[in-house]
């Protein structure tokens, strides 16, 4: 039988989409194990994990995210659901929590404040499947509310550094920029299109619509077309007004005082509308990405947003992360995990002995420990080699003779040492069974 299964041709019928990409186990332990470091940065600084759907009405992106956006114009994985509704899979995870803070009334006297929560999971952009780009990636993101304190800009910015060397990625470059308050932005926006208009036909399609619409979004154009313009465009530092100057001063203050090293890039933008004050990107360049500079991480602050939902007027700052380009990192860092040794593998050499060894797994692992045995009708040197395989610390064999004498036989294959104990034994007390055999062994 299990010749027929190994020899017979197989053809792939379907293939995953583009831009997706199946986690198999060896990542998905890496993966595993930078979630439960993430996890732990976030308890120190009190966030508390929220998950929200990964669908949601298609307004509440194309609003937030701004229609001038590359997310809405190009990338949104949008549907109408079988009720006529148009839906969207997320593209990123701000405009979800925001939603769901506004809805459970999470501003109420009742929550603390700054109201600290965190987010892990897929979203989904329509984009050119590249390194490090997909259409399904995964983010880790953040999201304070309540607070307008540059200082809280600051702890976001450590938060984020401490989490990606917490994981132990190193040698981040962190630059930061403001986008000012609604009367900055304005000023700004004039300065822009005075500067812009008279170029108006050396711009791409593109940026010749969001002059438009929305000139800041020019700034951050991936066309080469629009690079030379761009460069020389007026910065928004000399139009911020002196709160918006005086919380930015603040912000770096803070930084300088955390010896958190960072650069002010006056063209950065982020590809969001819903930011204004502090924004911020942390960059690494790696093999990994053919030594090219990459985001893994980006946010800012966005006060405002909040009431756009329909809530209050509760500010709000947070980041993303890409978790793809921080696993190729990771990977790049650290050698791929040795599997964990097996506990215990059963050689059972006949069909009841099969049975027997079924009964006595089921045991072992109730008591905790790792357990495998043969599902394939294997010869007995064919299950001995398999234990060798999976590191088996014990192998407990049973043949005719320990089914007739209700006992197992238990090798310590570090050692060789060989005992017979009864079944009870190992189905009633296996941990100190265990203790005596590979712990004891070990010293
Ligand atoms: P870019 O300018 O590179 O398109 P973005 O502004 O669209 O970036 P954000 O929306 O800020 O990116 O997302 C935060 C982080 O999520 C990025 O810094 C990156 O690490 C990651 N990310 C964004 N889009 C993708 C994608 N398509 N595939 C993998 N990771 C992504
Ligand atoms: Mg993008």
């Amino acid at each position: 039988m299990c010749f027929l299964f190994r020899e017979r041709k197989t053809t792939v019928k379907y293939q995953k989409p583009k831009g997706t990409a199946d986690i198999l186990p060896a990542a998905a332990e890496q993966w595993d194990t930078v979630e439960a470091k993430s996890r732990e940065v976030f308890r120190r600084y009190r966030y508390g994990e929220i998950r929200v759907p990964l669908f949601e009405s298609y307004d509440l992106y194309a609003r937030s995210s701004g229609d001038t956006s590359d997310i809405v114009t190009k990338e949104m994985y949008d549907f109408d659901d079988k009720g006529g509704r148009h839906m969207a899979l997320r593209p990123e995870g701000t405009a979800g929590v925001v939603r769901a803070y506004v809805e459970n009334k999470l501003y109420g006297p009742e929550y603390p404040k700054p109201y600290r929560v965190y987010y892990m999971g897929p979203m989904f952009r329509y984009e050119r499947p590249q390194s490090g780009r997909q259409r399904e990636f995964h983010q880790i993101g953040v999201e304070a509310f309540g607070s307008e304190s540059p200082l809280l800009d600051a702890e976001t910015i450590q938060l984020g550094v401490d989490l990606l060397h917490n994981v132990g990625v190193h040698g981040l470059r962190i630059a930061i920029n403001t986008l000012g308050d609604p009367e900055t932005r304005t000023a700004y926006h004039h300065a822009l299109v005075d500067y812009f208009k008279p170029h108006l036909s050396e711009l791409s399609a593109d940026s010749q619509v969001r002059l438009e619409k929305n000139p800041l979004r020019i700034l951050d154009s991936k066309d080469p077309q629009d690079k030379p313009l761009v460069a020389d465009a007026p910065s928004i530092l000399d139009y911020l007004t002196p709160a918006a100057a005086a919380h930015f001063q603040a912000v770096k203050d803070a930084l300088d005082q955390l010896h958190i090293a960072y650069t002010v890039d006056h063209t950065m933008v982020r590809g969001l509308d819903y930011y204004n004050h502090t924004i911020f990107e942390i960059m690494t360049s790696s093999p990994a990405f053919g030594n090219k500079e990459l985001t893994v991480l980006a946010g800012g602050r966005y006060d405002g947003l909040v009431e756009q939902f329909g809530g209050p007027a509760v500010p709000g700052v947070g980041f993303g992360l890409g978790v793809e380009r921080l696993m190729l990192l990771v990977q790049e860092n650290e050698p791929a995990p040795t599997p964990a040794p097996l506990n215990v593998y059963i050689a059972a050499l006949s069909e009841k002995a099969g049975i027997q060894a079924l009964v006595l797994a089921h045991a072992i692992r109730e008591a905790g420990y790792t357990v495998d045995m043969d599902f394939l009708n294997r010869k007995a040197k064919g299950q001995f080699k398999t234990a060798n395989r999976e590191n088996a610390q014990l192998v407990i064999t049973l043949g005719d003779d320990e089914l007739a004498n209700q006992q197992a036989s238990i090798k310590q294959m570090a050692t060789g040492k060989q005992i017979q104990v009864p079944f009870t034994t190992v189905t009633g007390d296996f941990q100190r069974l265990y203790a005596d055999l590979v712990e004891e062994g070990n010293n």
